[in-house]
């Protein structure tokens, strides 16, 4: 049995693990990332629909990922790449957010109007002009297939959407956290894969170090928990629970892949739509495809896993998704191959992450990320990393909580707002739009 030992100790390597550490290595810090799996973002990561959006319902939410977006804009630079490196691309397509009675767009639009987000109304003639393909009957609220009013002739016509040009996506969310991955080892900073953390250990109140699988054992005076679906489980190996008051569990997730028609291409004509009317979200794709996911409708049953859960695609979930795309967008038609991913989020009880330190001291928790946080990365590793510093300085951070200045925004954000201590923000969607 060996011992060694570093400044910090990252548990997980997907997209969020390896942006803090690549801030901590910015920092001069001396890093170690353990991953279970194989490479960098092999965990929930590699399942990403990667859709960068704004549409929050909390002014940090919009603040963070408006912020998030620059770090996709500028991904090289902030790499410190070479130009013939292989990047994550960001793909501005933009998003329309249908409006629905009563809907999220509502929520949202305060915050975009108080931060500057460039947002236009779009009525039906909008839509004539840039997707005539698009159905915009209301058919909600949404129901499954087999319930046979789902197929009732529509009586009326949504009133349109709010469009949002910046918005976008990244095509390979895998290649992102390897991007990340690589530009944090150029500075020095450790990764150990294949390997699982399977005890932490702590002298009173202070984390001292950890334990592998194979038997090392690393000593740290800090240790992050970035472990997605299992943060639960590495939360308990540090006895981290005790004064959690929002706790995360891990969620069955389906995305399809639907080929476009050659002459709809969508892949260049498309944009994101957010569709709460019918339950899902869609975005055009490389290849010329779209892909559509769920908005959690109440018609549609959470599946709590296992974190360790893979599955396959459900039969009557692909055809939740895709007939509801397919009324939306009659053009696209039911394709014959069932394609898609089977992934799980790890979801907060309020669907907001949880970026904070923990009741252990020096261990912190970067987690809950509810299927919303893959677009946050840059900047969630940049508040994680000014929020440990801040604390190892010997700021309290549950009293006076650390507050960041988005780098390229100016914007402020507030790391109370993602407190483990927190009561249930009764302005969260309760969904995936965080
Ligand atoms: C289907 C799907 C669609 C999504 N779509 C979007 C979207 O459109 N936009 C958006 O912003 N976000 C989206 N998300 C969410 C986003 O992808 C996640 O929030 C983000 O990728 C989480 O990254 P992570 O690094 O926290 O977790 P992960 O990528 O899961 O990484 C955690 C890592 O920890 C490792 N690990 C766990 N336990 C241990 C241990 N004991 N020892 C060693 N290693 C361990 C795992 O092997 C894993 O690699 C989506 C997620 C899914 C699943």
């Amino acid at each position: 049995m060996s011992t060694q030992a570093y400044d910090a100790v990252i548990i997980g390597s997907g997209v969020i693990g390896s942006s803090i550490t690549y801030e901590l290595g910015r920092r001069g810090l001396r890093t170690l990332t353990v991953d279970r799996n194989g490479g960098a973002g092999l965990g929930s990561t590699s399942y990403s629909s990667a859709i960068v959006r704004f549409t929050y319902s909390t002014y940090p939410g919009v603040a963070m990922s408006y912020e998030g977006l620059r770090y996709w804009q500028n991904w090289g630079d902030h790499l410190n790449a070479g130009s013939n490196d292989d990047l994550a691309k960001f793909h501005q397509c933009g998003m329309a957010t249908l409006k629905t009675e009563g809907g999220h767009h509502l929520k949202v639009l305060p915050h975009f109007d108080s931060i500057g987000i460039p947002y236009e109304h779009w009525d039906i003639d909008d839509f004539r002009v840039h997707l005539p393909e698009l159905d915009l009957s209301t058919f909600g609220p949404p129901k499954r297939p087999d319930d046979e009013s789902f197929w009732n002739e529509p009586t009326e016509q949504l009133e349109g959407a709010v469009f949002t040009p910046e918005a976008g996506y990244i095509s390979d969310p895998q290649l992102a956290a390897q991007n990340l991955c690589t530009a944090a080892t150029a500075l020095g900073c450790e990764f150990l894969f294949n390997v699982e953390v399977t005890s932490i250990t702590r002298t009173g109140h202070r984390i001292t170090g950890l334990q592998l699988a194979h038997g090392t054992t690393i000593s740290t005076p800090v240790i992050v928990n970035a472990a997605g679906p299992h943060s639960r489980i590495v939360n308990e190996m540090a006895g981290a629970l005790e004064d959690m008051s929002i706790g995360t569990n891990p969620l069955r997730q389906e995305v399809h892949h639907v080929p476009s028609p050659p002459e709809f291409d969508f892949e260049n004509r498309g944009f994101s739509i957010a569709d709460d009317d019918n339950g899902i979200y869609v975005r055009p794709d490389l290849g010329n495809n779209i892909l559509v996911g769920s908005t959690e409708p109440d018609c549609d049953p959470l599946h709590w896993v296992d974190p360790d859960y893979q599955g396959e695609i459900d039969v009557g979930q692909w055809e939740a998704q895709v007939l509801r795309l397919n009324r939306r967008l009659p053009s696209v038609g039911v394709p014959h191959q069932k394609r898609g991913v089977v992934g799980v989020y790890d979801v907060a009880d309020d669907w907001i992450p949880i970026y904070d330190r923990t009741c252990v001291d020096g261990f912190y928790v970067a987690i809950g990320t509810s299927g919303n946080q893959f677009k946050n990365a840059g900047i969630a590793g940049y508040c994680m990393s000014e929020l440990i510093e801040a604390v190892e300085n010997g700021q309290d951070h549950d009293s006076d909580p650390v507050s960041v200045t988005g780098p390229h925004t100016s914007l402020p954000i507030d790391m109370g707002n993602f407190r483990r201590t927190r009561t249930i923000n009764p302005d969260s969607s309760m969904s995936v739009h965080g």
